[in-house]
């Protein structure tokens, strides 16, 4: 099988699923007991907290586990709301948002808060005028995705954080970073608060994080035990956060390796598609720009879905967009009619998404199957 999906999840790296194994069947005390055997889980999940800061350029203290970015997007908005409970204030985001925030932040809409969704450019990433023309003493939160996980645009946080300071300089400013963490360089993050989720990057499902910048006011989360200076109570998913850990120190060791295999892959890719198969489609940024992990293209005359299936004959995985939005079966229209797409080129959209067990060696096996499938459907459209 060619994996290539993965922007929706990865296969965890050996040493990240050894240690969640051997977490659950040894190092298995709850790291809130006092006794020496928890003591000793406490302590290794304090060193992968300080991995995970060092990281994102961030203090220990700041960061706050969950079960991954879809509670942290959620905890980071009604966070922010909770803290201006009370207030009608500004809540702004992009219209082509990752469904949890997206959601969330139409549930502040329903809740009577003001919120604003923001244009994109051609390319996916935010549009910098209409995010300055905003802004204004009265917004509580930003919200701007990092890397979007449906064309791999690339945002830049330094400059949203700046003109955020600028213009609103009372603003939180929150980004997704579910695409970007360990796909782009580790720098340190100019937002306030950043989202992430481990199995994203080879680490296990069901566990991420949220990185709060001290002196930031944020509602509780999920109320219980505490943990977590209280902000996301629930006993610590220790297997998930040392496997996670594990994924992050690979990265730390061998990520601008792996992250140029992946542009090599998708150059391979589009070189090899784009001179086999006519009318072919990059949606979203230039070959060269976006994230390395991330190919979206559209064939004219295919839908994105059959040719989905006709890849299943290869053995090859590919999506049609976020894997949430297609079992609902929306499709990744709302990002890429965002994009100025005509609802035709969104329907033919696949996007494939490449991960660390990709090889480059693999890249012309895909396009000669792909050059095959839109050369026999496009002969069976035209029947
Ligand atoms: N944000 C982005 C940009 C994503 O791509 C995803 C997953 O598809 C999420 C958030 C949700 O992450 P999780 O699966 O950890 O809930």
């Amino acid at each position: 099988m060619i994996y290539l999906d993965n922007a929706a999840t990865t296969r965890a790296f050996d040493g990240a699923a050894q240690i969640a194994s051997r977490t659950m069947a040894e190092n298995y005390a709850n790291p809130a007991g006092v006794y020496r055997f928890a003591v000793e889980t406490d302590r290794a999940v304090e060193t992968a907290r300080g991995n995970l800061a060092r990281a994102l350029g961030a203090q220990a203290s700041e960061i706050i586990y969950t079960s991954g970015a879809t509670e942290a997007n959620n905890l980071a908005v009604f966070g922010i709301a909770n803290a201006n409970r009370g207030r009608r204030r500004r809540f702004i985001t992009t219209q082509v948002e990752h469904a949890s925030i997206y959601e969330t932040f139409r549930a502040l809409d329903a809740l009577g808060q003001e919120v604003l969704f923001l244009g994109v450019n051609a390319d996916g990433t935010v549009r910098l005028d209409q995010l300055a023309s905003v802004l204004s003493e009265n917004t509580a939160l930003v919200s701007i995705m990092h890397v979007n996980n449906e064309v791999g645009a690339i945002n830049d946080l330094h400059r949203i954080a700046s003109i955020v300071a600028r213009y609103a300089p009372r603003a939180v400013f929150h980004s997704d970073g579910v695409q970007a963490f360990a796909k782009v360089p580790f720098e340190p993050i100019p937002a306030q608060i950043y989202s992430l989720s481990g199995h994203k990057f080879n680490g296990p499902k069901g566990v991420g994080a949220l990185m709060i910048r001290n002196g930031v006011r944020i509602g509780k989360g999920l109320l219980g035990g505490a943990q977590e200076r209280g902000i996301r109570s629930g006993t610590l998913n220790t297997p998930g956060i040392l496997g996670m850990d594990a994924a992050i120190r690979h990265y730390y060791e061998n990520g601008s390796a792996i992250r140029a295999k992946l542009m090599d892959c998708k150059r391979r890719l589009w070189a090899r598609i784009s001179s086999e198969v006519g009318d072919v489609y990059i949606n979203g940024p230039d070959i060269n720009q976006g994230a390395a992990h991330i190919l979206n293209v559209s064939f004219r005359g295919v839908l994105g879905e059959v040719l989905l299936h006709s890849l299943e004959e290869y053995d090859i995985c590919v999506s049609t967009g976020s894997a949430c939005s297609q079992k609902r079966n929306q499709a990744n229209n709302r990002v890429l009619e965002a994009l100025g797409l005509p609802a035709e080129r969104a329907r033919s959209a696949i996007r494939i998404s490449l991960g660390a067990y990709n090889e480059v060696s693999e890249m012309d096996a895909v396009a000669s199957a792909i050059a095959e499938s839109v050369k026999k459907l496009r002969t069976m459209g035209r029947r």
